[in-house]
């Protein structure tokens, strides 16, 4: 059973196959370290001995194969011990990826097919571990020496960059505990909402634009094709989330699909894809440890990502106060707007919204507190299939100067002028 703790080291001796299950508490830091055995965090080795620093909030599992002693110092809001947890099954997956990875890489890679590694998605309700368990799949394959490819298709609560955007990163290091995915190089396309009902055409657009990037990368790059793909999706499961996730399988090519947590959702996934026997959809079971999270921890949450973004996990970043003239940049919202004026219709016939048509926006006060992603389009009529370069915080507009303030992650003139503009806002606390 969980107990608050008061802020003193204490030790704590973990059985094999067993796991440390924590959350930090909500205002204070913890350390923690490995003193005896081996042990993980969501696939990632702890090194012995040394201190870890996480920050609050953060919820996580130590988990052992072989028996581990822990150290910990600080108070947390929760901690205890589980001895039931899915890994077995989870590290049994893993083994039949390495496995098809093997065998891409030994084939010819004349042979487009047969050289392609796994490509996993991994789908379920939301908090069923999704995110988790694409992090420890992509870490366990780093610690063998692949770079696999992570995909990140949740536009709520995503772990490649902020809010808002679909994105991908190769990944050749098992993936940091604290610090997360690097942010090296991502392949980032803004969405510029947090929720794809918004503008479902357009997520499918980008989502499309990313597969045939990735696709077209790989043809390069026999190692990361034989590595391969985990895909993470978002939680929504039903109707047209559904209809989301056939889409993502099918673009991507995916052909292992990781069913986390829901019997309904595996057996409608396995009946409709039975038809291709290179697809295996697998039902795996929820972790007992994944927290549950409401709408308000999920809003802070995206809050805290774009924070991120701009100062850094602990504050370690300095953003950069930068002023440009109106005239200087482009600001263009995608979608939204009569596709014809009423008038140019046959009489009776609404306007329909065309969903990825490009609408310029002119800059005022509106603009005041919103995310602005920076194109990396070199035409307007290139912005929907551009990805981006970063984002843009803007903290005044002044009218009558014609001027905007706004706060980038560096200093200097924005790779581009031409700006998109979603419903995502942030309010710097
Ligand atoms: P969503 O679809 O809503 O994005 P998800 O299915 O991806 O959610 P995760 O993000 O993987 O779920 O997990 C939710 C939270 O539970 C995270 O904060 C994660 O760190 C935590 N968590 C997952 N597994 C464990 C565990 N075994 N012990 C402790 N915490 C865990």
């Amino acid at each position: 059973a969980g107990s608050a703790s008061a802020s003193t080291v204490r030790q704590v001796k973990l059985e094999r196959e067993s796991e440390l299950r924590v959350e930090v508490a909500n205002d204070t830091p913890l350390r923690l370290r490995l003193l005896t055995g081996t042990a993980e965090i969501f696939g990632t080795e702890l090194p012995p001995e040394i201190w870890l620093n996480f920050p609050p909030r953060l919820k996580f599992a130590v988990f052992t194969w072989y028996g581990a002693t822990i150290e910990m110092d600080g108070a947390t809001e929760l901690d205890y011990i589980a001895d039931e947890t899915p890994m077995v099954s989870y590290v049994n997956v893993h083994a039949i990826l390495e496995g098809r990875r093997s065998r891409a890489k030994a084939s010819s890679s004349n042979d487009y097919d047969s050289s392609q590694g796994p490509r996993v998605i991994v789908v379920g309700p939301t908090d069923s571990g999704k995110s988790t368990l694409s992090r420890m799949l992509l870490s366990w394959a780093t610690k063998q020496g692949w770079k696999p490819t992570f995909v990140d298709l949740d536009i709520g609560q995503g772990s490649i960059t902020i809010p808002g955007c679909i994105a991908a990163t190769p990944i050749e290091l098992p993936i940091d505990p604290v610090e997360g995915i690097p942010l090296d190089m991502p392949l980032v396309y803004f969405y510029g909402h947090t929720t794809p009902s918004n503008n479902v055409d357009l997520y499918k657009v980008l989502a499309k634009e990313l597969a045939r990037m990735l696709e077209r990368q790989f043809t390069g790059n026999a190692e990361s094709r034989a590595a391969g793909m985990v895909i993470n999706t978002m939680g929504w499961i039903e109707g047209v989330g559904y209809e989301l996730l056939l889409h993502a399988i099918d673009i991507f090519n995916a052909n292992v699909i990781l069913v986390l947590g829901q019997e309904k959702l595996w057996s409608m996934l396995k009946d409709v894809l039975k038809n291709k026997p290179n697809v295996d959809v697998v039902k795996l079971q929820k972790s007992g440890g994944v927290v549950s999270r409401n709408a308000k921890v999920r809003q802070k949450t995206r809050s805290y990502r774009i924070k991120e973004y701009f100062y850094g996990l602990v504050n370690d970043l300095s953003p950069h106060s930068n002023i440009a003239n109106f005239s200087d940049l482009a600001v263009y919202r995608i979608g939204g707007g009569p596709q014809a004026p009423r008038s140019a219709l046959p009489i009776g016939a609404e306007p329909a919204a065309d969903p990825t048509r490009l609408v310029p926006v002119s800059i005022n006060r509106d603009l005041l507190h919103v995310i602005l992603a920076v194109s990396f389009a070199k035409e307007p009529d290139e912005i929907i299939s551009s990805n981006v370069a970063g984002f843009i915080y803007i903290t005044d507009v002044d009218i009558q100067r014609k001027k905007i303030t706004y706060l980038g992650p560096s200093a200097g003139d924005l790779p581009s002028k031409y700006l998109i503009v979603g419903t995502l806002t942030w309010l710097e606390t």
